[in-house]
């Protein structure tokens, strides 16, 4: 349901100044002027509503997952960016010069001035630096926080330069009523880079969080734990995830997405199970108690509250427990009557984190390469491990929860699919949207 709302709405936004467009008229012209035009705005639109995309405004990313909103915001600024390439070469065959005394608003010819086409040009530019610059982002091999700040920085730019562009030399744009929607859209957009960057770190300035341990789980795995200081901490629901600034101001770039691996049940402080992986995740056993930390969140949508199946199921690959401890931890200390299976896989026995508070109960511990009298599980999690797990009439009532590597989440999926499992019950996150 949830989802529908947002597609009509994402049309709605997008379409609505075509639809106004069309509605402030203009004397006929030919079907690819047209169509130039119409390629123009929706891209311009598209620009704009890729703002509220970013993942950062919960009432999307809450609704549809994280993953779902970055990929569809990869895949419209992708589309936008092909509309913004056609745009100009469709207006071919179009009078172009300086302004005809028969054509004062400009409604049959093109624009030749200088400035209203630099814009445009220069949007045009900068539009497919940055789509390049965002699909070979681990490629070029610059760090998360400085593409993120180009990235920002570059589409402020973008929206900017293509207002000026339209208002002045577009057909349409030039209309009071249409140059009145696209300041509005812009200042939407604007804003919610404002709220992102300015609205949300002044809220966690207010609600500080505190550093209360730092403990080694595995070789490569940590768990970092924070309590609120002087506020009743966060209102989240098992399994959600929140962006985690360790040490810096509030105002900084350099926060990450975490899972909360603790349960709301078990009180206000927070636990984080983070893997090494680059210049953050490396530093963790480096963080001393007290230090200052902030939180922005809860985010995410994979929770088993409030569902109705008899079962859950979790299917974890390595730090891809994180989420899962946490529901099912939670299920565990409110003796939730739901039956609950946990399937574990890692490549070796020392990544076997929380092993003693896991217990044997329920698990099924896997390994890609066990060490000799392993009693677990040997291999990857599969289609045949999940049906030795799960029974016909599991697959077919019980909410399947997973989260770890994109090869093991797919497998899984398919295969539960393949075993009608309806899709609505496998919830998934993932940590890498690329
Ligand atoms: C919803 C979600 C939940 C996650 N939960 C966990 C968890 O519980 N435990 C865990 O170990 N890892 C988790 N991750 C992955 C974790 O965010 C990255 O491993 C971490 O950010 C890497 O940061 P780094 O500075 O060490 O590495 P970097 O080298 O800076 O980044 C490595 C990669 O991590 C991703 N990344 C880094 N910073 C950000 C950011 N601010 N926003 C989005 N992606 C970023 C990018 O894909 C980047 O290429 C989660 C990711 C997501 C999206």
């Amino acid at each position: 349901m949830k989802l529908l709302f947002l597609i009509v709405a994402y049309l709605v936004a997008v379409t609505l100044p075509l639809v106004l467009s069309s509605l402030v008229g203009g004397p006929p012209r030919q079907f690819h002027q047209e169509l130039a035009s119409g390629l123009g705005i929706l891209a311009f639109s598209m620009i704009l509503v890729e703002f509220i995309l970013s993942g950062r405004f919960k009432t999307i990313s809450n609704g549809v997952g994280l993953d779902v909103t970055m990929r569809f915001h990869q895949i419209m600024a992708r589309t936008a960016l092909v509309f913004a390439l056609l745009h100009p070469f469709l207006y071919q065959g179009t009078p172009s010069g300086g302004p005809r005394p028969w054509d004062p608003t400009r409604q049959l010819t093109l624009t030749t001035d200088f400035s209203p086409l630099s814009t445009g040009i220069a949007a045009y530019l900068l539009l497919a630096g940055l789509v390049v610059m965002a699909i070979g982002r681990t490629q070029l091999g610059y760090k998360y926080e400085t593409w993120r700040l180009l990235h920002g920085v570059g589409a402020l730019l973008i929206a900017v330069l293509l207002l000026h562009h339209t208002v002045y030399a577009g057909r349409y744009g030039s209309q009071p009523v249409m140059t009145w929607w696209w300041l509005t859209m812009t200042g939407v957009a604007v804003g919610s880079l404002l709220t992102v960057y300015l609205l949300v770190p002044l809220r966690q300035k207010a609600r500080s969080w505190r550093v209360a341990s730092v403990v080694q789980l595995t070789p490569k795995q940590w768990e970092l734990t924070v309590e609120p200081v002087g506020h009743r901490g966060l209102n989240y629901r098992a399994g959600q995830f929140v962006w985690l600034n360790v040490g810096h101001s509030p105002f900084s770039m350099k926060e990450n997405p975490f899972s909360i691996s603790s349960a709301p049940a078990a009180g206000p402080e927070l636990s984080f199970m983070i893997k090494e992986l680059g210049d953050f995740t490396r530093t963790i056993s480096q963080i001393k108690t007290g230090t200052v930390a902030y939180l922005d969140g809860p985010y995410g949508n994979l929770s088993v509250d409030g569902r109705v199946e008899p079962g859950v199921a979790l299917i974890a690959g390595g730090v891809g427990l994180a989420p899962l401890l946490g529901i099912l931890r939670q299920l565990r200390l409110t003796g939730d009557s739901r039956k609950h299976k946990l399937i574990y896989g890692n490549r070796v026995i020392d990544q076997i984190a929380y092993r003693e508070e896991l217990g044997e109960e329920g698990v099924v511990y896997v390994l890609s390469e066990p060490p000799e009298h392993w009693h677990g599980e040997a291999g990857f999690i599969d289609g045949g491990l999940v049906d030795r797990v799960f029974s016909e009439r599991e697959f077919s009532e019980w909410a399947f929860v997973m989260c770890g590597p994109t090869i093991m989440m797919n497998i899984v999926e398919d295969h539960l699919i393949k075993r009608g499992t309806p899709s609505h019950r496998i919830l998934s996150e993932r940590f890498h949207y690329d």
